[in-house]
């Protein structure tokens, strides 16, 4: 579904959202969901007239499974570059091990991994606070993994990852606790997207809020993040 010109929700995507990005020349997936939806994203890509190696970049706000989990396959079938930020490369590429996460929900994971197997992906670009990759600016979003990273197409859109989510009534929470590594950090992170003009957000899990989404988040930050 397009969202704005060149911004789609990839229907169907177990997992997290996955989004299609198309400019002028260009053409990226953020994020691919849980193993097992590469087909889904190449259809899609292909109903919008973008032909799997025209596909440019698969870029991944962070590695855990339920966002980096197709990214193999991804990249075997359309030929585009893996892209992360450089503190998360190495769980992306297994020198490190995905994500500890804590409590029960960890067990669950544990399970879930006999049935969801990840394979590791060597990221093609590293990035940085402030990069670029077509139009999107990358923006420095630590506090769920290490390297956690949003994505700007200024005045437009923002592409939050699990910097933050939305409820099923699309208001901005804060990311589950037991899967981020640093919520102190992750507040921070939250301050600094809150900052920037964006009518679209678009994070990894929940509805995007489609308009004003900044104000809604400067509200957000202002109310304590309730
Ligand atoms: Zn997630």
């Amino acid at each position: 579904m397009e969202l704005s010109p060149g911004v789609h929700q990839i229907e169907g995507v177990s997992g997290a959202n996955s989004f299609l990005v198309v400019t002028n020349q260009d053409s990226a997936v953020i994020d691919t969901g849980l193993p097992g939806n590469e087909k889904k994203i190449v259809e899609y890509a292909r109903k919008q007239g973008i032909e799997p190696n025209k596909l440019s970049y698969i870029i991944l706000t962070h590695p855990d499974l339920d966002h980096s989990g197709s990214a193999a396959k991804l990249k075997g079938l359309t030929g585009a570059k893996v892209a992360i930020h450089e503190a998360d490369a190495p769980r992306l590429s297994g020198e490190k091990k995905l994500k500890e996460v804590k409590g029960g929900m960890g067990l669950i994971l544990g399970v879930m991994g006999v049935f969801m197997k990840f394979t590791p992906v060597k990221p093609d670009v590293v990035l940085k606070d402030s990069d670029r990759l077509l139009d999107l600016v990358v923006v420095y979003t630590p506090g769920h993994t290490e390297g956690s990273i949003s994505l700007y197409r200024e005045r437009v859109a923002m592409f939050v990852g699990d910097a933050l989510r939305t409820n099923s009534a699309g208001k901005p929470i804060l990311p589950p606790g037991g899967f981020t590594v640093n919520m102190d950090q992750a507040k921070e992170s939250i301050r600094k997207i809150s900052a920037l003009q964006y009518a679209f957000l678009l994070p990894g899990h929940g509805p995007p809020i489609t308009k004003d989404a900044s104000s809604a988040l400067a509200s957000f930050v202002q109310s304590g993040f309730k």
